[in-house]
């Protein structure tokens, strides 16, 4: 198996008030992402603002570069600047071998799981 054909998904809630996330259910969508894709997935996580300094604290302890971290979070464009700093830290290049961001903006559970599924099928 090659170093990055191991994914993980590292969620950020936007602290789970944010109305652009309004019609997710985060719950229901990781039990789904659980149940049937469990078997692609290494683990997954989810902070609520992993653009703050607490959550660049756990991109530095979970993310290493024998894996491909799907981030699902705020539109990719963002989440390019908001976690440089978190991937920096982790010393874990934000290239298309390691990261792959998943836009939750303006989305639903079910459109965001099929994303998620999309992003592992990559
Ligand atoms: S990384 Fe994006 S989704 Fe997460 S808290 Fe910051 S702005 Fe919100």
């Amino acid at each position: 198996m090659s170093t990055n054909e191991k994914k993980a998904l590292l969620f950020c809630s936007c602290s789970g008030a944010c109305p652009s996330m309004a019609k997710i259910d985060f719950w229901a969508l990781s039990e789904r992402v659980r149940l049937e894709l469990g078997d692609k997935v290494e683990f997954m996580a989810l902070h609520p603002r992993l653009c703050e300094e607490d959550g660049e604290r756990l991109m530095k302890q979970i993310l290493n570069p024998s894996m491909k971290f799907i981030t699902p979070a705020c539109a990719e464009k963002r989440q390019e600047k908001l976690l440089r700093d978190g991937f920096a830290k982790a010393g874990v290049p934000m290239d298309e071998t390691h990261w792959l961001p998943v836009s939750m903006a303006q989305e639903d559970t079910n459109a965001v799981f099929e994303k998620i599924k999309t992003a592992l099928e990559q």
